[in-house]
């Protein structure tokens, strides 16, 4: 899960990491109240999970009330568009207010989760504001890494090493320390996947400031954190999506056309792999997860098909916990509820497979099922293919 700026920002200053003043606002109204709070001159920056605000006209400078009124009236409800949020775009529905700082230089400080060495690990460059992925590419020497050995977490060399390799001097280098301490802490904590400041400004007067703040959350320790839960943000997620997780399926759109109801991660990515090895594209992937019961198995499909490009659905589904013959009523009872008027393909296998084929052939739905996958995928993908 992600958070927005304004958000992050006031969980790393409860970290002690230094981040400027501001205040959140709807309306204008607001953002004037906020301003008056605050010495100028203000930054105005528009609200969205999405990065290169900036570049999109989503992040504009202030030198007087008047101008954070007539930037604030641009930003808000203005549709932005930036490289990280595709043609369409997306609507802004707050600005964050915050006293602007006199730059010195912009660098760039993250704290992620390395897959690849299973421990965490900072990633620091002279170069930041910009594009990182960038930097990355061109002058990979720009990039610095410190990773933690999870035995002793993080230690002020780890700091230091930053600050020296970010070519910081004197105060600084504590000052950045102790900046790296905070983060760290507050990744920790708060079981996060990515805490990423870009930039972290070296201001005129010295100071380590973090301008702009981009976190994510681990969606699977969200319950011991119900802080960050509430800091959810509906508006930026997909509604489907969200309505799927909270069932217990995972469920993420794609843009093809054959849908896939799976049991298990892995089934579902080899399924989605063989529909596009026979020709077709899957609209969707799906996990029901082990055990699923009827009512779970039904709103997979309402789900399913809430998306108009399916034109057909591939049910792959190996009972092992759960007996087939539970499944296919399970299925039988959300082709009935949901009036599906696309053809079905299903491959069961596992317990009670013979029985759960009978329930199929009784059933008198027009069910396709299949023993092999290969077939299976085969055939779904030919009925698309002539429904077209
Ligand atoms: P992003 O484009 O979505 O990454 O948004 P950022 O918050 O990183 O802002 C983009 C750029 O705006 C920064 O890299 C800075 O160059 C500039 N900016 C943001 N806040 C200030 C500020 O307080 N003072 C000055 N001079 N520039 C700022
Ligand atoms: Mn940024």
């Amino acid at each position: 899960m992600n958070i927005h700026e304004y958000q992050a920002k006031s969980l790393l200053r409860s970290y002690g990491v230094s981040v400027p003043q501001g205040g959140i606002a709807c309306t204008l109204r607001e953002a004037k109240e906020i301003a008056e709070t605050l010495t100028g001159p203000w930054v105005v920056k528009a609200q969205i999970h999405a990065g290169g605000r900036g570049k999109g006209g989503g992040v504009k400078i202030a030198t007087s009330l008047e101008e954070v009124d007539t930037l604030a009236s641009q930003i808000l409800g203005m549709t932005l568009i930036t490289p990280q949020t595709g043609l369409q775009g997306k609507l802004v529905k707050k600005v964050y207010i915050e006293e602007a700082c006199a730059i010195e230089h912009e660098l760039y400080v993250s704290l992620l989760l390395d897959r690849s060495s299973s421990r965490l690990i900072f990633l620091a460059s002279t170069e930041g504001g910009m594009d990182i992925e960038e930097v990355a590419k061109t002058h990979p020497e720009k990039i610095i890494k410190v990773t933690l050995d999870p035995v002793v977490g993080f230690q002020p060399f780890h700091g230091r090493q930053l600050a020296y390799g970010l070519g910081l001097k004197g105060d600084s280098v504590k000052d950045l320390t102790r900046l790296a301490k905070g983060l760290h802490k507050a990744f920790v904590t708060l079981d996060a996947t990515l805490m990423e400041i870009n930039p972290l400004v070296l201001t005129k007067d010295h100071k380590l400031l973090a301008l702009d703040v981009k976190m994510s959350f681990d969606d699977n320790a969200l319950y011991r954190h119900p802080e960050i839960a509430a800091l959810r943000d509906l508006d930026e997620e997909d509604v489907t999506e969200y309505q799927a997780s909270q069932q217990g399926l995972s469920y993420i759109k794609l843009d093809g056309t054959i849908g896939c109801m799976v049991n298990g991660a892995g089934l579902a990515m080899a399924t989605m792999d063989i529909i596009k090895l026979y020709g077709g594209a899957p609209a969707n992937f799906l996990d029901v997860g082990g055990g699923a019961p009827r009512e779970r198995v039904t709103e997979a499909f309402k789900i399913i098909l809430s998306d108009p490009n399916v034109k057909g659905i591939l049910v792959n589904i190996f009972g092992g916990i759960m007996r087939c013959d539970i499944i296919a009523e399970g299925i039988i009872a959300a082709v009935k509820d949901t009036n599906l008027n696309v053809p079905l393909v299903v491959r069961l296998e596992g317990t009670n497979v013979a029985l759960g084929k009978e329930i199929f052939a009784k059933s008198g739905l027009s069910i396709i099922s299949l023993d092999s996958l290969s077939e299976a995928a085969q055939r779904i993908v030919q009925y698309v293919k002539e429904a077209v």
